[in-house]
């Protein structure tokens, strides 16, 4: 069976979504059943969504009511467009509710005023809810056997909100209980991504680019062969397309290569969404929904003793970046490092739920980074009980990743060799060795993002 996730921007318009029905056909065709589909939210709704909470908590209930108000004609014009029927009027029903609830909920939160984790979570998952239900019904007009399911039955998650992690038995589970026999049925169920809902039934929402998540969760569960991320891009590429000009498409990679370009800015595949697969050793193809014959990026557990040639032979496989970084150092004042002193240091950082992503040290200081700016004033505070803190924001962060990085010690000198006029804040290669990462000031990251992919890959 595969798994088929469409991102934002290939379930934005009819037109994409006439490209989604072809290729999930085509699908049908080739492999007899299936396949499974995750949508995401139409581009542009969640965040349109999330800013109509926003609006709603300040009062403005004029200004939400305007923004739900364009949301709710885009979103009619694609199912009037898309289905006919007794279908039409019953997708067009279903969105209208939706509306008609989010309108009450924005009113609400005027009263209010307060926007809890919760509630953000309520109104994000309407445009998974809403594009997974016209979906399912164009998919269906347009001949197909398709069924949509309520992922807030589907994915189980715990409480926390607007991040919230599955929870795999009862996942499994649900999967078990609702899709597998869809799938058996030779139907082609079709659930929006991102969504899921606690053992109580309280809407949840597994963090933003999540629907790449949902596709590794539901894959997970039904034992896939495969798992497709169809997106806007040809695979993953070489560098962030909107850093260095054309980039090169990364044919392979291995599960630790493409979790590591995940989480330290690849915004192509949602860091978590290796997990799962990694776990059932299933293989993640990110593909370009416009290009549908491309053979896209292959994702696999072992590149290399496939005997397969991968992008690695260069040293590097590719690089990422993550921007508006701010850099935190505390300088031990009372001691050196006496054990205890790390302890402290991020016992407070998880006392504000903020996780760091770099760390440095030396004998008396410690460097992280971090990109939830949320809580850094009362963080500072905080350590400024027992060091003293300074904090530096408008940083970001460069990771050059390749496999070889842990057997060939020149390249991570050439990497250094390359970036050597620029003013460097941190440099880190952790254990994996599969990566070497530095931070610098943003307004040096793509002169040195461009330098690099240069070196590696010009
Ligand atoms: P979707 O809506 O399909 O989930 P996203 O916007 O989440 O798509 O991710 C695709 C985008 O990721 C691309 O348009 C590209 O700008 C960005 N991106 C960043 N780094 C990379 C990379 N190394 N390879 C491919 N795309 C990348
Ligand atoms: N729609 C959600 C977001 O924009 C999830 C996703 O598209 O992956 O974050
Ligand atoms: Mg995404």
């Amino acid at each position: 069976m595969i798994v088929q996730k469409f991102g934002g921007t290939s379930v934005a318009d009819p037109d994409a979504i006439r490209r989604l029905i072809a290729i999930v056909r085509d699908t049908r065709e080739r492999e007899g059943r299936g396949p499974a589909v995750v949508v995401s939210a139409m581009s542009g709704v969640t965040d349109a969504l999330l800013a109509i909470a926003a609006l709603g908590g300040a009062g403005r209930f004029d200004d939400a009511h305007t923004r739900l108000q364009q949301l709710r004609e885009r979103h009619l014009a694609a199912a009037n467009a898309l289905t006919s029927g007794a279908r039409r009027d019953s997708v067009a029903s279903f969105v209208s509710g939706q509306f008609d609830e989010l309108e009450a909920v924005a009113r609400a939160l005027g009263v209010l005023r307060e926007v809890t984790g919760r509630t953000l979570d309520a109104v994000g998952a309407c445009g998974e809810l809403l594009s997974s239900r016209i979906i399912a019904a164009a998919v269906e007009d347009a001949g197909l056997p398709a069924t949509w399911v309520d992922a807030r039955r589907t994915i189980v998650t715990d409480d926390e909100h607007t991040r919230a992690a599955p929870l795999m038995r009862e996942t499994t589970a649900a999967l078990r209980a609702s899709l597998v026999p869809l799938l058996d049925a030779g139907r082609v169920p079709v659930l929006g991504g991102f969504v899921g809902a606690t053992r109580d039934g309280i809407t949840t929402t597994l963090g933003r680019g999540g629907s790449d998540y949902s596709a590794a969760i539901v894959g997970a569960g039904i034992g896939a062969r495969e798992i497709q991320i169809w997106t806007d891009v040809d695979g993953m590429l070489t560098a962030d397309p909107r850093v260095v000009e054309s980039p090169r498409l990364v044919p392979r990679l291995s599960f630790a290569e493409a979790s590591e370009l995940a989480y330290f800015g690849a915004k192509v595949l949602h860091p978590s969404t290796i997990l799962p697969a990694v776990e059932r050793d299933i293989p993640v193809r990110i593909v370009n929904s416009r290009k549908p014959d491309g053979e896209g990026t292959l994702i696999l557990s072992d590149v290399d003793g496939e005997g397969q040639p991968s992008m690695a032979r260069q040293g590097i496989t590719a690089l990422a970046c993550k921007r508006d970084l701010s850099v935190v150092d505390i300088t031990s004042s009372r001691m050196l490092m006496a054990y205890g002193f790390l302890r402290r240091l991020f016992e407070v950082f998880e006392r504000f739920r903020t996780s760091v992503d770099v760390v440095t040290t030396s004998e008396v200081s410690v460097s992280v980074t971090v990109d939830d700016r949320r809580h850094l004033g009362p963080i500072s505070d905080a350590l400024s009980e027992f060091a003293d803190v300074s904090v530096e924001s408008n940083m970001a962060l460069l990771c050059a990743v390749g496999d070889p990085l842990r057997t060939d010690a020149s390249i991570a000198a050439r990497v250094l060799r390359v970036l050597e006029s620029v003013p460097l804040r941190m440099v880190s290669q952790a254990a994996s060795r599969r990566n070497i990462t530095v931070v610098l000031r943003q307004p040096d990251l793509a002169g040195a993002m461009q330098r690099l992919h240069q070196e590696f890959f010009g």
